[in-house]
């Protein structure tokens, strides 16, 4: 695993989740879930606390039996492996170092099982592992000697020396301050692709997961609600949950008009609109969603399609941002971002605009039980 000799090593780290399913008594954590991840990708599992995504890591670690189904690595069923026997490592929160050993011996406790490894061996992959995380002066410090983001590196390398197929990390960034985790989110991303191993994520920051991975998927209540690549998901959320779940979102009581087709006549307020249901939603009362950097403001005055009056009700300078919350004439009050910079129109509390819902960026939400439905047919 030196560095930019990675991948060739590890062509393997696919992974099939198959109907799993973890039941703790009356909880029923995981609910008969189905996910088939690529090797070399770097793959989250998002979601609320309580959503299923640390049992289905320790389902794939071998911590934890699955009540039901099956998890197949490179096609290989693990249910009968036990842990130190997958071809997969485990980063948890708490960096868990050893504060008597020091760096160099913290990575070598990683490769405790590995007989087959001569001395010189050993030291060769202790070298390359803290090559890897950046850590290479600092190997006979003890983990009091480091920072926390330091510590944390111990433990990846102490994982990756192992050269497993399939590195698991559960909230890896979870113990640091915000800036650290900032820092912290883009060396691991350039860490995976230049190791290029299977990295199976877990975290409940959408931010974290947006940013990072290939593919994500979001859990509720231990099932999948939605599962794509981040564009994918933030663009096209197919519910309310993940609308509201990934980042903001101007959520919209709204009435379909309209059964069937992928372009909706709907109903807003007093306002007919044109929106998008790719869910298959059926007419009637229902949600839709747009996020406030589609919802375009202007002069007052214009019509159109999608357009209608609105009134400033407050603005919010954020920096490189601007928030301002405009109210509709039946009340409701929509987000619209702006990007600060020379040209922008600024807007002031009180002044009458005209609010554009871009058709492509309003999109209908699927209840629940139609997007289980969606889900199901989109993996049969
Ligand atoms: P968090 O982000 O808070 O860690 P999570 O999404 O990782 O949450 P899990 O830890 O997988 O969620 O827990 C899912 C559900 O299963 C929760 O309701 C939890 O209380 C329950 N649960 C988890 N482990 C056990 C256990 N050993 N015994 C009983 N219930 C458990």
């Amino acid at each position: 695993m030196a560095r930019g000799d990675p991948a060739s090593q590890h062509p393997g780290g696919s992974i099939s989740i198959v109907g799993l399913r973890k039941d703790f008594g009356e909880v029923t954590a995981v609910d008969g879930i189905n996910i088939d991840i690529g090797a070399g990708e770097f793959f989250t599992l998002l979601g609320p606390s309580g959503c299923g995504k640390t049992t289905t890591l320790r389902m794939l670690a071998g911590f934890e039996q699955p009540t039901e189904g099956q998890i197949l690595i490179d096609g290989v069923d693990v249910a009968q492996t036990p842990a130190h026997k997958r071809p997969v490592n485990t980063v948890f929160q708490s960096y868990a170092l050893f504060p008597h050993l020091d760096v160099e011996r913290n990575v070598a406790y990683g490769l405790r099982w590995r007989k087959d490894l001569d001395k010189r061996e050993r030291a060769a992959r202790v070298a390359k592992a803290l090559d890897l995380v950046q850590l290479s002066g600092y190997s006979k410090r003890r983990p009091h000697q480091l920072s926390g983001g330091q510590q944390q590196r111990v433990a990846l390398a102490r994982a990756l020396v192992l050269e497993p197929a399939v590195l698991l990390l559960d909230e890896p960034l979870g113990a640091l301050d915000a800036k650290l985790r900032h820092s912290l989110r883009a060396e691991l991303t350039g860490l995976q692709r230049e190791v290029g191993i299977t990295f199976v994520f877990v975290t409940h920051d959408q931010e974290e997961a947006l940013e990072m991975s290939n593919r994500l998927v979001v859990m509720d209540g231990g099932r999948i609600m939605q599962l794509g690549s981040p564009e994918e998901v933030y663009n096209e959320p197919l519910t309310e949950f993940v609308a509201d779940f990934l980042g903001v979102a101007n959520l919209l009581g709204i009435e379909c008009l309209s059964d069937g087709g992928f372009m909706r006549t709907i109903r807003y307020g007093e306002f007919t609109l044109e929106a998008q249901a790719p869910a298959g939603h059926a007419a009637g009362e229902g949600r839709a969603v747009i996020r406030p950097e589609c919802v375009e403001l202007a002069a007052a005055g214009l019509t159109g399609a999608n357009r209608m009056p609105g009134m400033v009700d407050r603005t919010v300078f954020l920096g490189s941002t601007t928030q301002v919350m405009v109210r509709l004439p039946h009340g409701a009050v929509l987000q619209s971002l702006m990007t600060n910079n020379a040209a922008t129109e600024t807007y002031s509390a009180g002044q009458p605009v005209t609010v554009c819902l871009p058709a492509e960026s309003l999109r209908i939400l699927a209840t629940s039980a139609e997007a289980a439905r969606f889900a199901y047919a989109e993996t049969v």
